[in-house]
């Protein structure tokens, strides 16, 4: 069987065709058509993923990971367990391998292949780690296709079978925000124009909101501070959710968090309320937009967007579709659920060709760079080689380069991507060394960054003066090595666990 997967920072969903060749939700073994992408390591040994791992989360945060896909790609980030450590791409796994087996159980059938959905606001750092995420989880590289989001929720709405268009997608989902730019081509083709995301910014900011409102009215009504007792914090954020979840279907809703024991207080709070404590935030995604249509690489206005999608559980929230559809004159599309189209599209795309590039082709989401010291005020600083938006595959150059000290026989580049002015606030992703300069000399260097189709940077220095090179392509993510020992570890990690969640 093939299976269509939205594999999201929240909630993962798993889809695949039905024999009519449409698109149906696969439940996990609770019966949810969503899984919290929750993962746990019980003391007792083994993994726990989803609801389960999800409700016990405060009561072992050391031994939880929440939102692990905002992880994906940095190589330094890993969970300790036990004196192991997990990294991005193993914890994924076990996520993977849960949906996976909750799918086999569903329908009595082996998964064969997978199209793993992925932000298209994931860099080729990102990407590569997804795909070894499903290595780990013991799926060949054949057998998965990486799709992009925004491509996927084209795909379910229909998007590409009437015609030629610009598309804008607006995900908001539980803890990240992507806008999405995107052109259908004549021939229904999907290329990514623009993307913008803020990977800090989703639906648990608005609970976080609601939970320090209602903290505030709980200290000034003389009760106990939830900060203070994590089984109360727990259960104040648990109905701060479920008030925003009702706030987007009623027009007032109230709680009643704990305050004692078999003690409750209750707190009403109106829709326009809502919409107060939380309207900067839908302001900042609003940022994020304003950017993308700004960036000098897009040349779409919003006025040229011929379709609006709607994607992510968040963009239930009625102001946020109001805004939305304010800010673009018009419409959204509807008809799908927001939950759903993602991991619907991914399955529709398990019949169809390879889309390429992950759904599309794509542009660079960052700037990438190099380190240079500033002259004027020896400040280490972002130098920029190519620039977000850029469609991949792209390559520039640029010249003007020089040694720093003039003594040293070597000059080592940094490769930086992220486009902020200072060197040290973006992330570093490798660095190779000229070498073998005439002491003293002064020659001026090239530099070409050149990113391929299949997201790989290689980059090069020349010495204009004597015409030498250097060079790198950056290896990016595990080794084969490194994934063949993740394989293990999770299959001795599984063999000690009771059968749970
Ligand atoms: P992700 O893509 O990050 O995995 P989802 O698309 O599943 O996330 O969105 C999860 C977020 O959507 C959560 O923060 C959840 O509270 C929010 N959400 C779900 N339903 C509603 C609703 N009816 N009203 C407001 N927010 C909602
Ligand atoms: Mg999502």
């Amino acid at each position: 069987m093939q299976i269509g997967v939205d594999l999201g920072t929240t909630n993962s969903v798993v889809a695949r065709l039905d024999e009519n060749g449409d698109p149906e939700i696969l439940e996990n073994e609770r019966g949810e058509r969503k899984t919290p992408s929750v993962v746990q390591f019980p003391d007792d040994g083994g993994v726990i993923v989803g609801t389960t791992a999800k409700r016990n989360q405060m009561e072992v945060p050391d031994r939880t990971v929440p939102r692990v896909k905002r992880h994906m790609g940095d190589q330094d980030w890993a969970v300790d367990i036990d004196g192991e450590e997990w990294g991005p791409e193993a914890i994924s796994a076990e996520i993977l391998k849960k949906l996976v087996a909750d799918a086999e159980e569903a329908t009595g059938e082996d998964v064969e292949e997978m199209v793993v959905t992925v932000p298209a606001y994931f860099g080729p750092k990102e990407r590569n780690a997804t795909l070894n995420a499903a290595k780990i989880a013991e799926f060949d590289k054949e057998d998965i296709e990486l799709l992009n989001e925004p491509t996927s929720a084209c795909l379910r709405y229909g998007i590409g079978d009437t015609g030629a268009g610009t598309v804008f997608v607006y995900d908001m989902g539980g803890g990240t925000f992507d806008a999405t730019l995107m052109n259908v081509t004549p021939d229904g083709e999907f290329e990514v124009e623009g993307v913008k995301g803020g990977q800090r910014l989703g639906g648990e900011d608005f609970d976080d909101e609601l939970y320090d409102h209602v903290r505030g009215e709980m200290i000034d009504a003389g009760h106990p501070d939830p900060e203070d007792n994590s089984a109360m914090k727990a259960d104040v954020y648990e109905k701060v959710t479920d008030l925003k979840h009702d706030l987007s279907q009623t027009e007032s809703g109230s709680i009643s968090p704990m305050v004692g024991p078999g003690d409750t207080f209750n707190i009403d709070l109106s829709r326009d309320e809502f919409d107060e404590i939380t309207e900067h935030l839908v302001d900042e995604t609003f940022d994020y937009v304003d950017a993308l249509f700004d960036h000098e690489k897009v040349d779409a206005t919003k006025e040229d967007v011929d379709e609006l999608l709607l994607v992510g559980g968040s963009t239930r929230i009625p102001k946020v579709q109001e805004r939305v559809e304010d800010y673009f004159g018009m419409e959204a599309s509807k008809g799908v659920d927001q939950d759903y189209v993602v991991a619907e599209g991914a399955a529709i795309q398990t019949e169809l060709e390879p889309q390429g590039g992950g759904g599309g082709s794509i542009v660079l989401p960052r700037d990438i760079g190099l380190k240079t010291v500033d002259p004027d005020n020896d400040k280490e600083t972002f130098e920029m080689i190519l620039s977000e938006q850029t469609p991949v595959k792209a390559s520039e150059s640029k010249r003007g380069f020089r040694k720093i000290d003039k003594q040293s026989p070597k000059i080592t580049i940094e490769i930086l991507e992220g486009g902020k002015a200072l060197a040290e606030e973006n992330d570093k992703l490798g660095e190779f060394e000229l070498k073998n300069l005439d002491e003293g000399s002064d020659p001026e260097f090239e530099v070409t960054f050149t990113v391929d189709e299949e997201g790989k940077l290689h980059a090069e220095a020349t010495n204009l003066d004597t015409g030498r090179k250097a060079e790198t392509t950056l290896e990016i993510g595990l080794t084969e090595k490194e994934i063949e020992g993740h394989i293990q570890r999770s299959e001795e990690t599984h063999d000690d666990s009771v059968t749970r969640d």
